[in-house]
C-alpha cells in the first residue's frame, strides 16, 4: 500500500471562516476590468485564433491566478466564494479566459494537497505568479469519462531510474495546451495510475493546436505528444497509485467549482442579453416582451440561473472548511450550472432571433461553449452517476445497522 502524503491541510485552509464576509478587494476590481475588457474582444479571441499571449500575460501578471492559494506559495488566499465570485464575472464574458484562470488552479490545487513540500515551494510561486502556464493532461483516444484506462506510460528509465522517469502516450484536447510551460500529465506507473509534471520545452513533447472546434475556441487547445521524455524523478507528484483518485481527483474537484462558477456567469449574462432584447425590440406594433411565450423561457432562464448560483455558492461555503471539504455540493453546483448555461443559451439565442446568430453574439458564443461545459470536467451523466452514488452511501450508511427501511405505511399506523 503506498504512504499516502499528508495533505497539507495546513497549507490550503483560507483565513475566513464559514459564514464570514468575504473580501477580495483589488483582485475584484482587477476581474471586473478584466472582464469588461473580455465584453469588448471576447468574440475576435473565439474567431481569430485564442486568447492572445498578450491577453495571458497580462492575467499573470494581474494576480488573479491560482488567487485561492495561501499567500506563503504567492497566492492571495482568496475565500472560494470570493474566488467563484471572480470566476462568474469572467466566466460571462469568455470562457476561454475563464479556462485559463481554471486550469492553473486545477494544477495548483492538486500540487498543493498531494506536492511534497519542495514541490510546492518549487511550482506554486511560479503557477501563482504566472510565470509558468499550466495544463492538465488526463483524457486520451481511449480514455475520457473512463480515465482509470490511460495508456500513457511512466517508467523509470534504465540505469537512472532512480532519478528520472520516461514518460510517453499521447494526450487529447489540453486546454492552453498549445501555450502552456508545464503539464500535469496522469499515465500508469507500474500499471498504478500515477502523475507527473513534465515541462514542455522537454525533448520529445509534442503539440498538434486543434482550431474550429465547437466551443472554447479561444482556449488554444492542443493534441499532445510524449514520445519518451524524459523528466526528473521529483516531478512525481504523490506516490504510484493516487495518482487519479487523488491527484488528478483534486484537480478535477477544483476544476468543476470553477467551471461551476463560470456557468452561473455565463446563465446570467444570458438572461441579461434575452431580457434587454425582449424588452427594446419590436415586431410590427408588439415588444418582444410581450408575448406570453417569451416570458415564459426568460422566466426559466432567470429561475435556473438563480438556482445555479446559490448551489454554487453552497459549494463555496462547504469548500471553505478546508481540503476535501464540499465536493459533493461541487458535484451538484456544476452539473445545474452547466445545465442552465446551456438551457439559458439556447433561449437567448431563440429570443434574440438572428441578432442570435451574429459573428458577434456573447448569447451565441455561451451557446456553444455551454454544450462543452456538458461534457468536461465530467458529463452531466457522470455526474449523475457520482450524485446518487454520493446518496446513496450516505442514506444507505445511516440506514443500515438500523431497523430503518422505507416500507409503505399499513393503515391506521400513525406516521
Ligand atoms: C473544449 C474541450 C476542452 C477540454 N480540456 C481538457 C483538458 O484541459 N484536459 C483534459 O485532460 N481533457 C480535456 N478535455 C476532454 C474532456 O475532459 C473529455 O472530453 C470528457 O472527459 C469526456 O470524454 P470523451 O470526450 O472521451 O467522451 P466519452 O467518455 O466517450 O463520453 C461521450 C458521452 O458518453 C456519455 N457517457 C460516458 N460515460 C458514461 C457513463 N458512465 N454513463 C452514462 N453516459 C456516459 C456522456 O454523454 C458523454 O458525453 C476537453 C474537452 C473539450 C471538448
Amino acid at each position: 500500500m503506498p504512504r499516502v502524503p499528508e495533505s497539507g491541510s495546513d497549507a490550503t485552509t483560507t483565513d475566513v471562516p464559514p459564514g464570514e464576509p468575504v473580501e477580495s478587494g483589488d483582485l475584484s476590481r482587477v476581474a471586473a476590468d478584466l472582464a469588461a475588457d473580455a465584453h469588448v474582444r471576447a468574440s475576435r479571441w473565439d474567431q481569430d485564433g485564442g486568447l492572445p499571449d498578450s491577453v495571458r500575460k497580462e492575467v499573470a501578471a494581474s494576480g488573479l491566478l491560482a488567487a485561492d492559494l495561501p499567500e506563503r506559495y504567492g497566492g492571495a488566499g482568496l475565500h472560494p466564494l470570493a474566488l467563484g465570485e471572480i470566476t462568474a464575472r469572467i466566466g460571462g464574458e469568455c470562457s476561454a479566459l475563464r479556462g485559463l484562470l481554471t486550469v492553473q488552479g486545477m494544477v495548483a490545487a492538486a500540487l498543493l494537497r498531494w506536492g511534497t513540500e519542495a514541490q510546492r515551494a518549487d511550482w506554486l510561486p511560479r503557477l501563482a505568479g504566472g510565470e509558468l502556464t499550466a495544463g492538465f493532461a488526463a483524457t486520451e483516444q481511449g480514455a475520457g469519462s473512463a480515465l482509470g484506462s490511460v495508456e500513457t506510460r511512466i517508467e523509470a528509465s534504465g540505469r537512472s531510474g532512480h532519478r528520472e522517469l520516461v514518460v510517453s502516450g499521447h494526450k487529447r484536447w489540453v486546454t492552453f495546451g498549445a501555450v502552456a510551460d508545464v503539464f500535469l500529465v496522469l499515465g500508469k506507473y507500474e500499471g498504478r495510475p500515477a502523475a507527473v509534471l513534465v515541462d514542455a520545452e522537454r525533448a520529445g513533447v509534442r503539440r498538434e493546436p486543434v482550431n474550429g472546434q465547437l466551443g472554447m475556441r479561444g482556449a488554444r487547445i492542443a493534441h499532445l505528444s510524449f514520445d519518451g521524455v524524459r523528466v526528473p524523478r521529483r516531478q512525481l507528484v504523490a506516490p504510484p497509485g493516487l495518482g487519479l483518485s487523488h491527484v488528478v481527483g483534486t484537480a478535477l474537484d477544483h476544476g468543476r467549482f470553477t467551471v461551476a462558477w463560470g456557468c452561473v456567469g455565463m446563465a446570467e449574462a444570458c438572461v441579461e442579453d434575452a431580457a434587454t432584447h425582449a424588452a427594446v425590440r419590436r415586431q410590427g406594433d408588439i415588444p418582444l416582451g410581450d408575448h406570453q411565450l417569451v416570458r415564459s423561457l426568460l422566466a426559466r432562464a432567470a429561475v435556473d440561473a438563480a438556482g445555479a448560483r446559490e448551489l454554487a455558492r453552497r459549494a463555496a461555503q462547504a469548500r471553505a472548511a478546508g481540503p476535501g471539504h464540499g465536493v459533493s455540493e461541487t458535484l451538484m453546483a456544476k452539473y445545474a450550472a452547466a445545465a442552465a448555461a446551456a438551457a439559458g443559451s439556447r433561449d437567448a439565442v431563440q429570443v434574440l432571433g438572428s441578432a442570435g446568430c451574429a459573428p458577434d453574439s456573447r448569447a451565441a458564443r455561451h451557446f456553444r461553449d455551454a454544450k462543452v461545459m456538458e461534457i468536461i470536467e465530467g458529463a452531466q451523466e457522470v455526474s449523475e452517476l457520482h450524485i446518487a452514488e454520493r446518496l446513496l452511501r450516505r442514506f444507505g450508511d445511516a440506514a443500515r445497522g438500523t431497523d430503518r427501511h422505507v416500507r409503505p405505511r399499513l393503515p391506521g399506523e400513525s406516521p
